[in-house]
């Protein structure tokens, strides 16, 4: 009786490692640590490999009673994405195939994914709903779109339930200290600043001033990365319980613009934090705002770590304490 977590090394991956844990779960993981951390498992029997090892991915499988499967392993950089789409729809998609062949050859029927916003592109209307269309602006979302109607067609043929997680933008690290947010080369808003900050960059790049939003710049939903991982700890259970496949968004329903973001890091750090403004990134929304009213009524989320600020606190302190992310400092 276990739950494999594919791509467990990662941030979001670690940070749902730590909530199943608690809750005294046997969880097995499989990350190719291309991306991920091994000092960032809190738990759980790691096995290093591939997805799309079949002969790997068969070992894991048969050395173990695995009930649902939890999946993130992939890659998941917009930028990189528009510029090397092979690379996503190699890992992404094929991988996800592998796993979900796999899957249906071991009678591992559960499935909890790591899905994105990035799956609507520009949004029709904004809060964003589970309805809503879904038509992605870059490869990224394109590939984790596809990942998710693969599972669809995998609930028809061969009764595997699934439960897409549509995440707006994760942010924050553990309230432990232990775990937090490490990439190479780090992408992503608010761990940058928090580099700024530490002085580790000389500025932060604003990606556009000139959208379509009441400062210019990009707005998003952020929401703690402890927050997602409560979510998918409900969503197993709720799979584990007989539910039909779903589709969730996870957020705070609040937007936040980049221009905002940065002031809310300059008044948590104390630090100056100096923004250059500079071209729009390719493939970026205006705006992306979750209605997650769903994910509250039927899987019981509630974000309990909803406050910007307090995200960002979190990320600070991790970010502070930990300033080359996982490697140890010398
Ligand atoms: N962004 C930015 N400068 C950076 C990184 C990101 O202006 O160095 C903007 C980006 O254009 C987007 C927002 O910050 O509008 C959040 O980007 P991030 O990469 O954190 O997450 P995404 O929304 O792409 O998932």
């Amino acid at each position: 009786m276990a739950i494999l977590v594919t791509g467990g090394a990662g941030y979001i991956g670690s940070h749902t490692i730590a909530a199943l844990q608690e809750r005294g779960e046997e969880v097995i993981v499989v990350d190719n640590l291309q991306q991920g951390h091994k000092e960032a498992l809190l738990g759980g029997k790691l096995y290093v490999g591939d997805l799309r090892d079949e002969d790997f991915l068969d070992e894991v499988f048969k050395e173990n009673d695995i009930d649902a499967v939890i999946h993130f392993a992939a890659n998941s950089l917009v930028g990189e994405s528009m510029k090397s789409p092979g690379k996503y729809y190699h890992n992404n998609v094929y991988g996800t195939l592998c796993l979900l062949e796999k899957m249906n050859e071991h009678g591992t029927r559960k499935i909890v994914f790591s899905s994105t916003a990035a799956t609507y592109g520009e949004p029709e209307n904004v809060p964003i709903d589970e309805y809503d269309r879904t038509l992605p602006t870059n490869t990224y979302g394109e590939t984790k779109l596809a990942m998710e109607k693969m599972m669809k067609w995998y609930d028809t043929a061969h009764n595997i339930k699934s439960i897409s997680l549509r995440y707006f933008n994760a942010a924050g690290a553990h309230e432990s200290g232990q775990i937090g947010e490490d990439h190479h080369p780090e992408t992503h808003l608010i761990p940058i600043v928090l580099e700024v900050a530490l002085g580790k960059r000389p500025h932060i790049s604003v990606f556009g001033d000139d959208y379509k939003t009441p400062d210019g710049t990009c707005v998003r939903d952020y929401v703690h990365v402890s927050d997602l991982a409560d979510a998918h700890v409900l969503a197993v259970d709720k799979l584990l319980s007989g539910a039909e496949s779903a589709i969730y968004n996870l957020g705070n329903g609040t937007g936040f613009s980049v221009k905002e973001v940065i002031d809310i890091a300059r008044s948590v750090t104390v630090k100056e934090i100096k923004a250059v403004i500079e071209p729009r990134r390719e493939g970026d929304p205006a705006t992306l705002v979750a209605s997650s009213e769903r994910a509250r009524n039927e899987l019981g989320w509630n974000p309990r770590r909803s406050r910007l600020e307090d995200i960002i606190k979190s990320a600070w302190r991790w970010h502070e304490a930990n300033p080359n992310g996982y490697k140890k400092n010398d």
